[in-house]
């Protein structure tokens, strides 16, 4: 059973890179071989027999692994998995170091822990309340212009940190054609909406024809000017990047990808390839990271993941602060470690391999991204600043800069503003204070009490103003 596949990630140096390839070669023809398929390689690298072998016990773990857990462990771990089920595709298996599993951060993403049944007083069972602002089933409506489509609802693993994690194995289904149309309808009947996300579960387990139906029935609606999809298979299953699924993608440009690399580890030769893949047919690839604890809490750790994804052309997009959803205690870390992990990154190393570190509110209120102070005052001529080096320096404002009073008539303007003629829509939060053409000048909490107040008292009043 010949594997000429390396899987390891260039490390500090050449005897530990080979020392770590042997150990995923020996784990791969390990787990190979007790599946019991006499298979060769070419089944390994197909995601069907990547799926159908997918590890969904302890039990199987453990005969896979060779890792053993005590009995007692047993009792508890089943307890978590009859909670939230386990899911591990034999690829992503062969990544963990079985010697030291415990601290692995493989592990630590795949395998279900006890600490899972904790719970936290902040948890919340649907923290961004994506349920809450779903119009019609499967679209969550947060911005003004850009939808979140679930397509799917299975996934190649079940990652332990997933912010959905209410749903996972709930409905190991893919949604039917109608399900899916309801979506598009619901797209096509809001002209606002010119980027659709695809996301689920992972798009990508759907078949090659489904996807590009939908992407088909998507590229028809005029005002979608692009789709995004939201994968993790480049990381846990990245055989199912296939010449077959490339040419799908590439009919329907623009398309662009965002996947879910967590750790330096992940980027094996197998990944690197299926994001080569798609960065050839011209998609631009994002990473979307999430920042947890005992797997990539450190800055030294996500330099060298940011690095890595640059250089096989994957812009970082965002760090997420970890959620508040049921099960992920143990995985959240401060915010101060990602302002940490940012300061380390932001003028240390190229801009573009600086994610935005962002904390998806709770309630709803979408990303906030969230930084290291650089501005550290200003009066009515200069700013002062400060940078990555402490150096602290002034920028000196214009004494001649010429106001504009901004009506939004841009026929009339002299700067040429007036595009297409496109619908223009009033703007919204913060933008509205600070324009010209609302008359809004303050936004105030939906239950202020004072307000409450101000409304009684003009009722007594009989409506009279002072
Ligand atoms: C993250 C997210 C988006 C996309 O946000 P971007 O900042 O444009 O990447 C859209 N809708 C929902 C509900 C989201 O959570």
């Amino acid at each position: 059973m010949p594997i000429k596949q390396s899987e390891a990630s260039p490390a500090a140096t050449p005897t530990k890179t080979k020392k770590k390839i042997q150990g995923i070669r020996q784990r791969q023809m390990r787990i190979t071989e007790k599946l019991g398929s006499g298979d060769d390689h070419k089944s390994w690298k197909d995601w069907f027999w990547q799926m159908r072998h997918a590890i969904r016990t302890v039990e199987q773990f453990e005969t896979l692994s060779g890792i053993k857990f005590s009995q007692q462990e047993k009792d508890k771990l089943l307890k978590v998995t009859e909670k939230f089920p386990l899911s591990i595709t034999p690829y992503y298996l062969s990544l963990i170091d079985t010697e030291n599993y415990k601290t692995d951060p493989i592990f630590t993403q795949a395998f279900p822990s006890i600490e899972e049944l904790n719970m936290d007083r902040c948890d919340i069972l649907d923290p961004l309340s994506e349920d809450k602002d779903s119009p019609v089933p499967g679209i969550t409506h947060r911005y003004p212009d850009r939808v979140l489509f679930h397509i799917s609802n299975t996934c190649a693993m079940y990652c332990r940190h997933c912010t959905r994690k209410r749903k996972v194995g709930d409905m190991d289904t893919i949604p039917g054609r109608s399900a899916i149309k309801k979506g598009i309808a619901y797209i096509k009947a809001n002209p606002r909406v010119r980027d659709v996300l695809l996301s689920g579960g992972d798009p990508f387990l759907l078949s090659d024809e489904y996807i590009d139906w939908i992407l088909g029935e998507l590229g028809k609606i005029d005002h979608v000017e692009v789709i995004r999809i939201g994968t993790r298979t480049p990381v846990v299953m990245p055989y199912r990047i296939t010449e077959d699924l490339i040419k799908v993608l590439k009919k329907h440009h623009p398309v662009w990808i965002n996947t879910h690399f967590n750790h330096p580890r992940e980027l094996t030769s197998s990944s690197k390839e299926a994001l080569a893949r798609l960065a050839d047919a011209g998609i631009p690839l994002g990473n979307q990271s999430v920042l947890l604890a005992g797997v990539n809490d450190c800055p030294r750790i996500m330099k060298r993941l940011v690095h890595l994804l640059v250089a096989n052309r994957v812009r970082p997009y965002y760090l997420y602060q970890c959620d508040l959803s049921e099960g992920l205690s143990h995985f959240r870390t401060p915010v101060g470690k990602g302002i940490e992990i940012i300061e380390s990154l932001i003028g240390h190393t190229s801009g573009f391999s600086v994610p935005t570190y962002v904390i998806d509110a709770p309630g709803g209120g979408g990303k906030i991204p969230v930084m290291p102070y650089y501005l550290i005052s200003l009066s009515t001529n200069k700013v002062v600043l400060r940078n990555y080096e402490g150096v602290i320096t002034t920028y000196q404002e214009p004494d001649s800069y010429k106001q504009y009073f901004c009506d939004r008539k841009c026929s009339t303007c002299d700067l040429q503003l007036n595009l297409d003629g496109g619908a223009e829509y009033n703007s919204e939060g913060i933008f509205k204070l600070l324009s010209d053409f609302d008359e809004t000048i303050a936004l105030t909490p939906e239950h202020n009490e004072r307000h409450i107040r101000r409304r009684k008292a003009k009722k007594q009043r009989g409506n009279f103003d002072i």
